[in-house]
C-alpha cells in the first residue's frame, strides 16, 4: 500500500512538472527537476510514467530534438517551433492554419485525417542576439 502511493505521488509530480513549464522539457529534465523532492526516484520510471502518459493521451510527443524525445502537457494541436542553435522548443501561439485543413485535405486526397503536426525550424530571436553581439 505504502509502495503504491508512493509511486502516484512521483506520477503526479512528473505529470505537474510537465503542466508547469512551457519548454517542452525532455525526460532527464523532469528527472533532475524532482531529484531533490525524490531522491529515490529514477530517470528510468519518469520514462515509464511518460510513455504511460503518451497511451493515455494526457501528454503528447513534440519530436526529438538533438537526441532527446520533447515533451507537452498540451494535447490540443498546436504548431511548434524548434530552434536548430539551442533546442528550445516553443509554441506557435498564432492560428497559422485554417480549422478546415484536414478536411481539405480529406477531401482532394480521400484520405481520412485524425490529426496533424506541424514543426518549424529555424533560430531563435535569443539566438539571433548572441550571434549579433559575438560578431
Ligand atoms: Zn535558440
Ligand atoms: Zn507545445
Amino acid at each position: 500500500m505504502q509502495k503504491r502511493q508512493n509511486f502516484s505521488r512521483k506520477r503526479k509530480a512528473i505529470l505537474d512538472v510537465l503542466l508547469s513549464t512551457e519548454i517542452h522539457p525532455t525526460a532527464e529534465w523532469i528527472y533532475q527537476c524532482l531529484k531533490p523532492d525524490y531522491p529515490d526516484l529514477s530517470l528510468g520510471t519518469v520514462y515509464r510514467n511518460l510513455s504511460r502518459f503518451k497511451e493515455e493521451g494526457i501528454i503528447v510527443s513534440v519530436g526529438v530534438v538533438n537526441g532527446q524525445e520533447r515533451f507537452d502537457a498540451v494535447v490540443e494541436e498546436h504548431e511548434h517551433f524548434i530552434c536548430e542553435e539551442c533546442g528550445a522548443v516553443m509554441d506557435i501561439k498564432y492560428q497559422l492554419l485554417p480549422d478546415s485543413i484536414d478536411q481539405q485535405l480529406a477531401r482532394s486526397c480521400g484520405l481520412q485525417i485524425n490529426s496533424h503536426s506541424l514543426i518549424f525550424y529555424g533560430v531563435c530571436s535569443e539566438c539571433q542576439k548572441s550571434a549579433k553581439v559575438s560578431s
